[in-house]
């Protein structure tokens, strides 16, 4: 197996350590590659490349036009290699190959979305209050940008931050996850193929001790964007202050899902499993937190666990497969820990709570689809991150203890309310403190609308055009056409 080598300086190159690291696939534990391991003096060397071709390059002042014709090939190249990519992704992370695909369109459509933005801001004029003046606003570069990503959505997480940064004009420095780098490092490839400058893009793999730390202090470093979890998060948020980075964090979630009575019960139903169970909850904007009328609570449960007693595991290459492996063994030990803890804490196991028994399973890191009754908000596993396939169920009477249950939460991602009262769904959606809430609906996002969470869910936004706008600073320029002395002095 040959090792899959770093993207430093337009040059594929393997870690000047020589280390390597393997990649394992989480269902059966098998060696799908060897990639570079890199470490401090690769992100340096990678740091120093993007800071020349910012400095020195042409790409800041390339035409933006030009600048979006690149990033539309990349879109073509993934439409073109959607298969192969969406096989990746799913080998890496054990996903179906099904979901692999959606997120390849998406993925494409992330980068069409911003290859078409890219000439569209052309500044604006401001009326300005002195004579003989013209004043305009005008959007640049940041600069040199860090980038670091997850294991969950690589490549989607990815496409959020390479797209914007490259139709704006910055150069960058990409760190994924060190689990699940195989489809970052392919992308890297198309970009080349794209015709993106030497210098422009550059990928460093490796821990994030090493390689993201150093990203987040190093001095020519402009801003660094961050999606993962809280604690990395304030760590990033510290190492960044050295020389006051901008920073950018899509950090955890526990996301609400409300169901009044009155909504479409099968519906409802449907979507609240689609909400948790899709990637075995390995989501950020999972649906982990239902909090249900308590005069449906008994139906709701009941057809819930029936449904969930038939979700079947396996392969993600099995097309009967309808959810995968958690991500390491790492992470089982740690959802696990999270049940005990559940359990410990008072609530009650409907369903799920184990590994399965299923001898075909046995090499992967699988849990089953859990449903947690008689939870309290206190509780631990409805106030942590637990990151797998496991519902938390809540009960309300009033319209107005639905909403402090919603918002009792140190995360601010997203949540979702089911009703047919039209009025109330609005109310509830005004009342809830979360950076997407869906009405009707759960776990929809497209490129167009903004994507980040109030409170400790993260700073800033992806998608949308303010996710672009992350990628540029704000420059006023106000011209004097008539210079006169003043005599002040
Ligand atoms: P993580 O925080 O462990 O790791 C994320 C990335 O940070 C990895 O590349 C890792 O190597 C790197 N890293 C680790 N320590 C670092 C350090 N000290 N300095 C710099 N970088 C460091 O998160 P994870 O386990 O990979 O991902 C799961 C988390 O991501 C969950 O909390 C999930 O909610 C969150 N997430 C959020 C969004 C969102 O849009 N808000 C999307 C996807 C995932």
């Amino acid at each position: 197996m040959t090792t899959k080598k770093m993207f430093i300086d337009g040059k594929w190159i393997d870690a000047i350590s020589g280390q390597t690291r393997d990649i394992i696939n989480p269902f059966n534990q098998e060696v799908i590659a060897t990639v570079a391991e890199g470490n401090e003096i690769d992100t340096k060397a990678a740091i120093a490349a993007a800071r020349k071709a910012f400095d020195q390059g042409d790409w800041a002042t390339t035409p933006a036009t030009k600048r979006g014709a690149i990033v539309c090939t990349i879109a073509e190249f993934i439409e073109r290699d959607k298969e192969e990519l969406a096989e990746l992704e799913s080998l890496d992370t054990g996903k179906t190959v099904e979901e692999s695909r959606v997120d390849m369109d998406d993925i494409a459509g992330v980068f069409r979305y911003y290859a078409e933005l890219a000439d569209k801001d052309g500044g604006e004029l401001i009326e300005s209050p002195i004579p003989n003046t013209v004043s305009k606003v005008v959007r640049e570069p940041v600069g040199v940008c860090g980038q670091i990503t997850p294991w969950n959505y690589p490549l989607l997480q990815a496409s959020w931050k390479l797209a914007p940064a490259l139709a704006t004009g910055n150069t960058l420095i990409m760190k994924p996850s060190e689990i699940t780098p195989l489809t970052t490092i392919k992308v890297f490839e198309l970009m080349e193929e794209a015709g993106v400058p030497a210098g422009v893009v550059n990928l460093v793999l490796g821990s994030g001790n090493t390689v993201g730390a150093e990203l987040s202090t190093h001095n020519d470093v402009d801003l660094v964007s961050f999606t993962g979890g809280i604690e990395t998060g304030k760590k990033i948020m510290q190492a960044a202050s050295g020389n006051v980075k901008k920073i950018a964090l899509e950090l955890g979630g526990k996301n609400p899902n409300v169901v009044f009575a009155d909504a479409d019960f099968d519906t409802a139903i449907d979507q609240a499993m689609n909400a948790v169970f899709f990637h075995a909850g390995q989501i950020c904007s999972a649906g982990t937190r239902l909090i249900i009328e308590e005069k449906i609570h008994d139906k709701f449960v009941d057809t819930l666990v029936e449904r969930v007693k038939n979700i079947k595991l396996g392969s993600g290459f099995d097309e009967k497969t309808q959810m995968g492996p958690l991500i390491s063994a790492e992470h089982l030990a740690k959802v696990e820990q999270y049940v005990e803890t559940g359990k410990k804490e008072g609530a009650k196991i409907a369903v799920g709570g184990k590994r399965p028994q299923d001898s075909a399973l046995k090499k992967g890191f699988f849990f089953l689809p859990t449903i947690f009754t008689n939870c309290t908000t206190d509780m631990t596993i409805v106030q942590e991150e637990a990151f797998g396939p496991i519902i938390t169920v809540e009960t309300f009477t009033t319209e107005e203890e639905a909403m402090k249950l919603a918002n009792d939460s140190i995360y601010g991602l997203a949540g979702g309310v089911w009703t047919s009262d039209l009025l109330k769904a609005e109310r509830c959606a005004a009342a809830m403190r979360m950076g997407t809430v869906w009405i009707n609906d759960f776990n929809v996002y497209f490129p167009h609308a903004p994507w980040g969470g109030y409170k400790q869910s993260g700073i800033g936004r992806e998608l949308g055009k303010l996710g672009l706008e992350e990628y540029t600073e704000t420059k006023h320029i106000l011209h004097n056409l008539k210079p006169e002395p003043i005599n002040w002095f």
